[in-house]
């Protein structure tokens, strides 16, 4: 099945896409890891003039028809093919991450946003999505602390003022409540073997093996 996992910076998506990875895989089930923007080459070239900083001057719809270009390529050339091939997909961020980021925190018609996330998803819809969930401040000290042992600096998203990623947090769970078949919130603020055992549990039980 497709499962994506959304939330804010610092919140442990890939810590934790990671572990639902070897769990599945101790069960000897096909997993891919892939994530957004990025995913095929196309895509993780549209990232990397995004992330460059290349994006900044677009304003957020330009930048959200610049995410869906990289999700139609990634979905095509990555997703689809290995759902058809019966492999489970993770998937860090996807289309509710331009719902939040661009959409919510970006000030876009939220009917805009829908229409673009249909003309780009053509039915791909995520089986799952896990939103991991903590307050912004929590979220932006633990992205600081992890670029600052990189020797990073901040990019350009992490550099917003706080007020956004309160907004972001909200867009998460708004999401979360308008789809809550789909959707599952998880709580990020507790220790990653809590975070896994949560998700695990969620998944146990929403899709039975
Ligand atoms: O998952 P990660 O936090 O590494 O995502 C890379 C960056 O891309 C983030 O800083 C996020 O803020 C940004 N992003 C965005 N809009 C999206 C997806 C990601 O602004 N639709």
């Amino acid at each position: 099945c497709f499962i994506t996992f959304e939330g804010g910076e610092g919140a442990g998506k890939s810590t934790q896409i990671e572990r639902l990875k070897r769990r599945l895989e101790a069960l000897d089930q096909p997993v891919l890891v892939t994530r957004e923007p990025g995913g095929s080459t196309r895509a993780e070239e549209i990232r990397a003039f995004i992330l460059g900083g290349h994006a900044k001057h677009l304003g957020p719809f330009a930048e959200a028809l610049l995410f869906a270009a990289a999700r139609i390529d990634h979905l095509d050339k990555t997703i689809v093919p290995a759902l058809e091939r019966g492999t489970h997909v993770l998937c860090d961020r996807f289309a509710d991450s331009t719902r939040a980021y661009q959409g919510s925190a970006g000030n876009i018609d939220k009917a805009l946003i829908d229409q673009l996330e249909r003309v780009t998803l053509r039915g791909s819809k995520p089986d799952l999505t896990f939103i991991l969930d903590l307050p912004a401040e929590t979220g932006l000290a633990r992205a600081r602390e992890r670029q600052a042992g990189r020797g990073e600096s901040a990019d350009r998203f992490e550099g917003e003022a706080a007020s956004f990623h309160h907004s972001l947090r909200r867009a998460f769970l708004s999401i979360a409540r308008d789809e809550p078949k789909r959707c599952v919130v998880i709580n990020a603020d507790q220790e990653p073997d809590e975070v896994e055992a949560a998700i695990w549990a969620s998944l146990r039980e929403r899709l039975p093996q």
